[in-house]
């Protein structure tokens, strides 16, 4: 059969596109994945102890965009959910991102905010420009907070020192003068009431959708019959690297069910400079789930495996813009999400690209025609 739409990757990006193409203008959609399951890297499922958790790592969402919020809430109620995070230093488990608390727990002092805002002016050490993640850290807090709590991480996490990396990795992180231990100050913050998975599979279920799990399109794409194509898996494997490999960092996730029915305090605990995982997360404190165990993940940090994080630097960014040049040239052929954009993007950044993608499309005139259609 010949198909309107081949999309590949049943993540977000492809999920989405899959979803209004079916069912706001009638396409017929193949959506094929090399996985065997849908949801891409926010896939969750029930371990054999019937714990949720998410097989690639803690997927918590955050938005401040009531479009991507109602778009996504026509598939999945919310059960309210603000992430807070610990980090353990020096002997302690400690706010991060760092705030009032963090700094007087640390040291034993006892600033006010006002205080706190001084002591951060005598040790930030001022940069002409702010370029690299160590610049944005250093010149924020001084570089002792900057050794005890990003320094290590970075180190681990990226396989290359925060001076080597982008300013946007790390300014992914606030600092704060107040007692506010959120992770995220966004608008909207919640969890799929029944996990990911099952609002994925909400999305994709569409007699226009045709569903292909464990398929790798690069295996079948001769055999197939389309329109267009949408493409959400890696943009330099797409193009058969002939630029080059873009790096993406990965990670090896140890997921392990503890006879015990509580393990830390909070959801996710970031170890910046001890062992050789960056974080651990227990997801019951996540989704809420009562249960006598409890599942844990830890994460290990990888140079090879699957591509789950764009590594943002210069070289990378220039390298992206060559295959970026090449896949504007292509008819019919789009890409979209974090790998086919080269993009350290968030679920509802993924969300919102997929929807401007689909607007663009069927030449719609606003994002809010999109969601309300
Ligand atoms: P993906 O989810 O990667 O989907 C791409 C899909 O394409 C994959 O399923 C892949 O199997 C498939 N594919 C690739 N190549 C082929 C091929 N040749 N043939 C067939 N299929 C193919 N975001 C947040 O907002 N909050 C968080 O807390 C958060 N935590 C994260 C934690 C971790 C450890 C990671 C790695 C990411 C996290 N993210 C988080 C980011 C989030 O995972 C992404 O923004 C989102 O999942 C990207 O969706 P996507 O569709 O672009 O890509
Ligand atoms: N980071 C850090 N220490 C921490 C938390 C974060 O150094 O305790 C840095 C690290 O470089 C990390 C980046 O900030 O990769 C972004 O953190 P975030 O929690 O957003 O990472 P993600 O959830 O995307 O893995």
């Amino acid at each position: 059969m010949q198909y309107d739409f081949v999309i590949v990757g049943a993540g977000f990006a492809g999920s989405v596109l899959a979803e209004r193409l079916a069912t706001q203008a009638g396409k017929t959609v193949l959506l094929i994945d090399k996985r065997p399951h849908i949801g891409g890297n926010a896939y969750d499922c029930l371990n054999e102890d019937g714990i949720l958790i998410h097989q690639y790592g803690p997927h918590i969402f955050h938005t401040n965009s009531p479009e991507v919020m109602a778009y996504l809430s026509q598939f999945t109620q919310w059960r309210p959910y603000e992430h807070r995070v610990l980090a353990s230093v020096d002997g302690q488990l400690l706010p991060i991102p760092i705030n009032l608390d963090t700094v007087n727990r640390l040291y034993g002092y006892s600033f006010t905010s006002e205080e706190l805002a001084d002591y951060f002016q005598s040790v930030g050490e001022p940069v002409d420009e702010i370029r690299t993640s160590e610049d944005v850290v250093v010149s924020q807090v001084g570089r002792d907070l900057y050794e005890k709590f990003f320094r290590g991480y970075t180190r681990k996490q990226w396989g290359v020192d925060p001076s080597q990396l982008d300013k946007m990795v790390t300014s992914r992180i606030p600092t704060r003068t107040n007692r506010d231990d959120r992770y995220f100050t966004d608008e909207f913050q919640c969890m799929p009431l029944h996990g990911y998975t099952k609002m994925f599979e909400k999305m994709v279920s569409h007699s226009n959708i045709h569903l292909l799990l464990s398929t790798d399109f690069k295996e079948i794409n001769k055999q197939l019959s389309y329109k267009e194509l949408i493409y959400t898996g890696p943009i330099d494997e797409y193009f058969d690297y002939c630029y080059g490999k873009l790096p993406y960092r990965s990670l090896r996730f140890d997921h392990q069910t503890l006879e015990v029915s509580d393990y830390q305090p909070v959801s996710v605990v970031n170890y910046p400079n001890d062992h050789a995982y960056t974080r651990i997360t227990e997801y019951k404190k996540l989704t809420g789930q009562e249960h006598p165990k409890t599942s844990i993940t830890f994460e290990y940090p990888q140079g090879e495996g699957d591509p789950y994080y764009p590594v943002p630097r210069p070289e990378n960014a220039a390298l992206y813009r060559q295959y970026k040049l090449l896949a504007e040239h292509q008819e019919n052929v789009y890409f979209v999400g974090r790998l086919g954009t080269y993009r350290y993007y968030n679920m509802d950044q993924v969300v919102a690209q997929a929807l401007t993608l689909y607007k663009k499309l069927v030449g719609m005139e606003s994002l809010q025609e999109t969601i309300q259609s």
